[in-house]
């Protein structure tokens, strides 16, 4: 169990932002030398400090183990954080743009700065990750960060920001901790970036709250990722694939399959499959280290509240754990179960279920599939299994989602080369790798004109030399 950490003296974050803000205008052209400085301090705070950071999270969820956090928070941060210390000198360049004829012998690059001050609010689920993640793309793009983690991780939230206190300078990094009312005036920051994760409803406030300040915003969201599995699929490996999406972290992923679409009449084959592959990658469920716990009582009473509801309302609900009781109350590890059709109107197929309750659709065709997905907002993530190609095709061609895996769940958020991101209600703006490098960079278009430039014969006045002209440049358009 990890002791609750010494909270640092708390400087007020207007002051923080203050003093960011000044040394951000200050010093404008940030060295490679002191990004790569600020990469590293973090990097070997999180190496340092690695076994302490695990130990918090598990104190905050009470079951949470440690080989999770260290894949899905610390091994995706020292990716993430090596490619940007490696790939800095590229990024940072600027980018020498073709001349049109008409500007011509003018030449254009685009110079790639700093924004300045960024705020990153970020969730409970994964904590290090969500947090330090932006915070590194920003500082590797050269600006000064502000970072509020959740107060649903507290022995977490006060070792980051008793770590980064302790190796870097309040006007560079900086932690600050705080529930709610901390969060909304956070968000009232004039920043010049403002990054958050987070649920749907609390991305309303915050894009609300920074638009008074015209601060843009990235809103990395949440939703009902979908999962279809083609009649062409082999049910075997899509489950234990499925399975582990859905229970890594006990549902409480952003980008878990929410919801399984399978065709009809292979229902019970999929429950078969599924209860199979829960069995073989958590025999038992109430006690065993490698199930996360719920995070709180309120977060596991809504779920159950959830299963009641589709219950009375006439689903099918089945519990697919291999081992009873229902659910050890002491340690919030809920059992994984499937909802077999339930009701459109059910708060189960309109919320966000972030837990281990999956519910199954049956579909007739694929035209129905895609007609349900984008009957929907479009989600966070889709998946979807198979060898049909041209289902698949179909299927990627007719809807839009944040982002896509196929024939696996989770993985396209591992890989740094892809932009991750939302779209419509689960979010806007992407990062990862360059994109991220690019979200907090303004990419400043510079024209250089020519001794030789021939703009002067545009000049008033306008007559039969500037028709001479227009007519011939027309012809190289
Ligand atoms: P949340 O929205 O409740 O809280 C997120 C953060 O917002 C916390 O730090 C909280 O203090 C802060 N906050 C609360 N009220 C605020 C306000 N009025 N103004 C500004 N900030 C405020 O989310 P959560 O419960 O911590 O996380 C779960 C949600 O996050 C799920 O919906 C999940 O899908 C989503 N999520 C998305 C991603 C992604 O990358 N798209 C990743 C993880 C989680």
């Amino acid at each position: 169990m990890a002791h609750m950490t010494q909270i640092p003296p708390t400087i007020p974050p207007q002051a923080i932002f203050e003093a960011q803000y000044s040394a951000s205008r200050a010093q404008i052209d940030v060295p490679l030398s002191l990004r790569r400085d600020r990469l590293g301090r973090l990097r070997t705070l999180i190496e340092t400090h690695a076994d302490t950071l695990s130990e918090a999270v598990a104190a905050d969820f009470g079951v949470r183990a440690k080989a999770l956090t260290e894949v899905a928070d610390l091994f995706v941060l020292r990716a993430a954080i090596g490619q940007l210390h490696r790939q800095l000198p590229r990024w940072m360049k600027p980018r020498r743009v073709a001349t049109p004829l008409y500007l011509m012998p003018a030449r254009g690059h685009v110079q790639r700065q700093p924004l300045g001050v960024v705020g990153v609010i970020g969730p409970w689920n994964y904590p290090l990750q969500l947090t330090f993640g932006p915070a590194a793309a920003a500082l590797a793009a050269g600006n000064r960060v502000m970072l509020k983690p959740s107060e649903l991780t507290p022995h977490t939230s006060a070792l980051m920001a008793s770590l980064v206190q302790q190796v870097f300078a309040a006007d560079e990094f900086s932690v600050v901790l705080g529930g709610a009312d901390v969060a909304q005036a956070f968000a009232q920051l004039p920043f010049d970036h403002l990054f958050f994760t987070g649920s749907t409803a609390v991305g309303r406030l915050v894009a609300t709250a920074a638009a008074a300040n015209l601060t843009p915003t990235t809103l990395e969201l949440g939703g009902k990722s979908p999962c279809v599995i083609d009649a062409s699929c082999d049910l075997g490996d899509a489950a234990i694939k499925i399975a582990h999406g859905k229970l890594f972290n006990a549902g409480q992923t952003c980008i878990a399959p929410d919801y399984v679409m399978i065709p009809r009449g292979q229902e019970a084959a999929f429950e078969a499959a599924y209860t199979a592959a829960v069995a073989r990658l958590f025999p038992t469920i109430a006690g065993n280290p490698d199930y996360a716990a719920i995070v709180s009582d309120r977060h596991l009473a809504r779920l159950q509240a959830l299963l009641d509801e589709a219950r009375t309302s006439g689903a099918r609900v089945v519990d697919v754990s291999p081992t009873a009781p229902a659910i050890q109350a002491t340690s919030r590890q809920m059992n994984p179960t499937l909802v077999f059709n339930p009701q459109a109107d059910t708060r189960l197929m309109n919320e966000e279920l972030f837990g281990p309750i999956l519910p199954v659709l049956s579909y007739d065709n694929l035209d129905d599939a895609i007609t349900t997905i984008n009957r929907r907002p479009r989600p966070l993530a889709l998946y979807w299994f198979g060898r049909d190609t041209a289902a698949r095709d179909r299927l990627l061609n007719n809807t839009v989602s944040g982002g896509v895996t196929v024939n696996d769940t989770l993985m396209h958020v591992a890989h740094e080369g892809l932009p991750f991101g939302g779209v419509g209600e689960s979010g806007w703006g992407a990062y990862h790798g360059e994109t991220g490098f690019l979200r907090f960079t303004q990419q400043k278009p510079v024209l250089v004109q020519s001794r030789w430039a021939m703009g002067n014969l545009f000049y008033p006045p306008y007559g039969p030399r500037f028709e001479r002209v227009m007519g011939l440049i027309k012809r190289w358009l």
